[in-house]
């Protein structure tokens, strides 16, 4: 990837080329009514430091809002159709989802009425979401422990392990081929005009000025950093999450949904008797943006005791690998924010995704295109998740926050 862009003006800047920025500039390209010339700046090319590395690369379709729920749909339909929806690019693999579903544990009446209020949003959405009680959750997954559980809530279509870095890396490969231009650099700063009220350049780290039409904001849990530089405020906070890659000395004999415990700890099938879990701290402050320091107290006394709990099979098992990495995460609704800032219209976002923005990039992506393109969403109105609603302080809650 070459550091300087190649032209000094560019109808888009993306800053950040990771899933975010890669989705929306493939749409980008993919649209024969946009003509623009697209700039996706990006500081770490190997993308060693992104969210989209540390996944889990997971999709479900049980959200608390519908808007969710169909955001997850294109998202299955993405991934299933992948060759056609790239043109039918034979270099494309075909893709399918591991359906083991997501395994949302109640243990109290209050957050089974979350999860039964939910199942009937999801319901009505299309979805196959199945609420359980102990009993059903104990003859259809002998393994687990269920003495403390009121509910369960699964749904084994379209919910599961894709392959998300194969669809980052086509989106990439064929928008570079169609003519948009990726730069290992950095954006550092941005000037406005006299009114303050559109971005006219950015500056990157090299120190060139790319004077420009249009600016997205697809930089992740930096997303707070590069609005600042606009003199925007977003609440996006780098949150830390580990994972865990473990083999089970006696594997499960059937497939591990993607379980959600009570406490917050979540693992999954990952195959060969390998298993990957998630957790993080109690405390969970924002973090520096280039701390992924692992603490291994986390494992020891939080994780593996609840897990061993969960599933006694799990008692015995061996740490493969593990990292840390970070959530956007968005302290106001944790919910998505993205469309224009309401007074510097050509600044747009598209941040705050949580732990749910691969499966969300499909649809984000194409709607962001659509907003480029035509000035508004057009396939799914994603207007619900404006900037706008921050500074009215009217959140859109999404309750299904792992
Ligand atoms: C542990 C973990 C598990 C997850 N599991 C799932 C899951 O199962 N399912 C799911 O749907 N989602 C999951 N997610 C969430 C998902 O990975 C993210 O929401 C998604 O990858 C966000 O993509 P992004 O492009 O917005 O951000 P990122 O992938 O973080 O990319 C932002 C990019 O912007 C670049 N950048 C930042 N600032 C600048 C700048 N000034 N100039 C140039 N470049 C810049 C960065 O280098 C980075 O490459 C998980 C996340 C984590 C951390």
């Amino acid at each position: 990837m070459s550091q300087q862009p190649k032209q000094s003006h560019y109808d888009l800047v993306i800053v950040g080329g990771a899933i975010m920025g890669s989705s929306t500039a493939w749409f980008l390209s993919d649209n024969p009514d946009f003509n623009g010339s697209v700039l996706v700046v990006e500081r770490d090319p190997n993308y060693e430091a992104c969210s989209t590395t540390h996944t889990n690369s997971c999709m479900r379709q049980q959200f608390s809002s519908e808007l969710n729920v169909r955001i997850s749909q294109f998202a299955a339909d993405f991934v299933k159709n992948i060759r056609s929806y790239m043109g039918n690019d034979e270099r494309v693999p075909e893709l399918s989802i591991r359906n083991f579903g997501y395994m949302y544990l109640a243990d109290n009446e209050g957050f089974a009425d979350v999860l039964r209020e939910s199942q009937q949003v999801q319901l009505a959405a299309g979805a196959a979401t199945q609420l359980m009680t102990p009993e059903q959750i104990k003859a259809a997954y002998p393994f687990y422990n269920v003495d403390d559980i009121v509910l369960g809530s699964i749904n084994t279509v379209d919910e599961g392990y894709w392959d998300g870095s194969t669809v980052f890396e086509w989106w990439r490969r064929q928008a570079a081929e169609r003519g948009v231009e990726y730069i290992a650099n950095e954006v550092v700063a941005m000037t406005k005009n006299a009114a303050g009220n559109t971005i006219e350049s950015v500056t990157l780290k090299s120190g060139e000025v790319i004077s420009c039409g249009q600016v997205l904001n697809a930089s992740g849990p930096r997303a707070a950093r590069t609005a600042k530089m606009a003199g925007i405020d977003v609440p996006v906070e780098p949150r830390k999450r580990y994972s865990w890659v473990f083999k089970a000395e006696q594997p499960l004999d059937r497939d591990l949904p993607l379980t959600i415990d009570p406490s917050g700890v979540h693992v999954r099938e990952n195959g060969g008797g390998t298993y990957q879990c998630g957790g993080h701290s109690d405390i969970d402050p924002a973090v520096a943006y280039d701390d992924f320091a692992m603490d291994h107290a986390i494992w020891d006394n939080h994780v593996w005791p609840i897990l061993a709990t969960r599933i006694p099979q799990f008692e015995a098992i061996k740490i493969q690998s593990e990292w840390g990495g970070h959530y956007a995460y968005n302290v106001f609704d944790h919910n998505a924010i993205m469309g224009p800032h309401h007074e510097v219209e050509n600044f747009i976002f598209l941040n705050g995704f949580s732990g749910h923005g691969l499966q969300q990039s499909p649809a984000m992506g194409r709607g962001t295109a659509e907003l480029i393109t035509y000035g508004e969403y057009r396939s799914l109105d994603l207007t619900p998740f404006n900037y706008e609603r921050i500074v009215r302080n009217e959140p859109f809650i999404e309750k299904a926050v792992i």
